[in-house]
């Protein structure tokens, strides 16, 4: 996952995309980067937190009234200094690029790139891929009459060309900026606007923006418009007039993972808030924790996703809700620090239980996810050694088993706790007294909340992909995984 932000038509361009930036920086914190145009591309990025990376200095550098921002959570890419985002190509016009999400044909594009158009890639981006992808594409047309049905034409190329995931934001060069999500609409993308637009000379009195998640608009006071459309392509041209086209008809399989772990709780995705979301996820568990003989004493959410279910299910059992593990607010988060054996400090140095919360009594812990188990059982162990008569752990989610190809971090099929583990084993595992997890009924309709008719990317739970993945494309993920993590 990686968080991407486009910001057109706004004086200080850069000012929006960097406050933007670290709204979202929950979606990635490997690398950051801003891109702004006004005469020319103006590019700072590098790896680390977007407070790592900008310094006033920089920033101020960064001049032009429309730019694109980037943080990113490593997917394809060793997480060098090269993948960082955005990337540009100088021809045609010049375009710069940052999207989220993951492309599964990325050796095949990156070979016929070569092949046919003549272009080398300089890096293991998988975005500068989508990108030499547009720019071909531009540039196969008229481009000395440059007008949006041209950019539609060559975002079609890339729904043609490109598979996996992804929701890009594109900057041409004074033409105006593009942004467009995948036919399935897998990762999210919005579109939203504020009054006084400031940007180019007779300019529309909009500033327009794109971004990943909701979040950033409430921080940067832009008015929500919509999310963009699975196989949609919204173009907002150099005077702040928008074009929309809509280029394919599938029907939306946004992943669900989003609203069970990834995106902030005050974020809203295709119209379903994801706190509620993740209340109605607690709420469900209620009947299975009490099916298993659950009576626990004290209800306590692992924080920070397990909370907004805690509270839920708390509710629903008549249970009080107690904060019996601290989280240490300066630790980022744990998966991300790569090697096995780190993941067992670094839970340690997140959460720190309180023990008049949690001694002799039992305790109920509430938790989104069970990816290898290695978390769990140190959280469980935690609880234990703080005094508790006994541990159970509720599982928001239904068990994961399945790599996922489009970006979040689990991409190797031997991660998995649940693909050769029972869930008595996975009791034993984790050292738990009695473990629950959510049905897969239960996912889906918890998040749907009123929107019936919502499917979703549940790839990692059932194996159903929504674009079609060859084993060599699971292979070569793992690999590279793999190589990474070495
Ligand atoms: P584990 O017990 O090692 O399987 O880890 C489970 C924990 O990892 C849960 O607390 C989740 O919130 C968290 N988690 C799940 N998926 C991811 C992910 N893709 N990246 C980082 N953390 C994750």
């Amino acid at each position: 996952m990686c968080g991407v932000l486009g910001v057109c038509g706004r004086e200080n361009a850069v000012y929006d995309l960097y406050q933007g930036l670290i709204a979202l920086q929950h979606r990635g914190q490997d690398s950051a980067g801003i891109v702004t145009y006004d005469e020319m591309f103006h590019l700072k990025k590098g790896n680390g937190l977007v407070s790592v990376v900008f310094s006033e200095k920089n920033v101020a550098r960064l001049v032009g009234t429309c730019g694109i921002g980037h943080v990113r959570y490593p997917t394809i890419g060793a997480g060098s200094d090269e993948d960082a985002q955005p990337f540009y190509v100088n021809v045609p016009f010049g375009i710069a690029m940052a999207h989220n999400g993951n492309v599964t044909n990325y050796y095949s594009l990156r070979k016929d790139l070569a092949a046919r158009a003549f272009r080398q890639l300089n890096s293991y981006s998988d975005v500068e891929a989508i990108l030499n992808v547009f720019a071909d594409e531009v540039a196969r047309q008229d481009i000395t009459h440059f007008n949006p049905e041209l950019v539609f034409k060559a975002v079609q190329g890339v729904f043609d060309r490109v598979e996996g995931s992804f929701s890009c934001v594109a900057l041409i060069a004074g033409q105006g900026m593009v942004a467009l999500r995948d036919p399935f609409g897998i990762k999210p993308l919005i579109m939203g606007r504020k009054k006084d637009g400031k940007g180019a000379e007779g300019g529309g009195e909009y500033s327009y923006a794109f971004a990943s998640e909701s979040v950033a608009f409430d921080l940067l006071e832009y008015e929500v418009m919509r999310d963009v459309r699975p196989g949609e392509a919204i173009f907002v041209d150099a005077q702040q007039q928008v074009h929309t086209r809509q280029l394919t008809q599938k029907t939306q399989r946004a992943c669900i993972f989003e609203w069970v772990y990834f995106a902030r709780p005050d974020s809203v995705i295709d119209g379903i808030g994801v706190y509620d979301a993740r209340r109605r996820l607690g709420e469900r568990l209620a009947p299975d924790c009490r099916a298993a003989g659950i009576e626990p004493d004290v209800v306590v959410a692992v924080p920070e996703t397990g909370r907004a279910a805690g509270v839920a299910l708390a509710k629903a059992l008549d249970v009080d809700l107690l904060e019996g593990l601290i989280k240490n607010r300066y630790i980022a988060r744990t998966f991300i620090m790569g090697r096995q054996e780190d993941r067992k400090l670094s839970v340690r140095q997140k959460l720190n239980p309180v023990r008049s919360v949690i001694q002799g009594r039992k305790v109920l812990l509430v938790d989104d996810s069970i990816v290898r188990g290695t978390t769990s059982r140190e959280i469980v162990s935690l609880v234990r050694n703080a005094g508790a008569k006994e541990v159970y752990f509720a599982v928001t989610s239904p068990p994961l088993r399945y790599p996922c190809v489009y970006g979040i971090d689990m991409m190797t099929r031997g991660e998995f706790i649940a693909r050769d583990h029972s869930i008595a084993q996975i009791t034993e595992t984790i050292g738990a007294d009695r473990v629950v997890y959510q049905s897969y009924e239960g996912l889906i309709t918890a998040v749907q909340g009123e929107q019936a008719e919502r499917k979703f990317c549940t790839a990692c739970f059932n194996g159903d992909y929504p674009t079609p993945v060859s084993e060599e494309t699971f292979r070569a993920l793992e690999r590279e995984r793999c190589r990474w993590r070495e």
